[in-house]
């Protein structure tokens, strides 16, 4: 018989993701939040709207997925369903924004 190990990582890795605060979690619900959403992502000709070196992603839908993203954050101030405060992001540049705001929040 062989035996099989079973995967810790996967738990592992699944506890280390902060649980969102549960008005983060209320205001993704909202039909506000998604009216929001929508505006901002249409605004940008449902393109990524990060510049990198002078040039502005290519990243659009809906070959890759776009996400709005809250440019100064809720936690920190920002306005929730303000289109001034939106900005068309891709997941790879979500995902390093978020990342940033988490860098300055720990340094202070
Ligand atoms: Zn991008």
């Amino acid at each position: 018989m062989v035996a099989i190990a079973k995967p810790r990582l996967a738990t592992a890795g699944a506890r280390r993701v902060a649980t969102p605060p549960k008005v983060a979690a209320d205001l993704y619900h909202a039909p506000e939040y998604r009216a929001w959403r929508e505006a901002v992502i249409v605004r940008a000709g449902r393109r990524c709207e990060a510049i990198e070196g002078g040039k502005r992603c290519w990243k659009r839908e809906p070959h890759n997925r776009m996400f709005a993203d809250h440019k100064v954050e809720i936690r920190d101030g920002g306005s929730r369903f303000d289109l001034d405060n939106g900005q068309c992001l891709c997941g790879g540049h979500h995902t390093a924004k978020t990342a940033q705001e988490r860098a300055k929040r720990r340094t202070g």
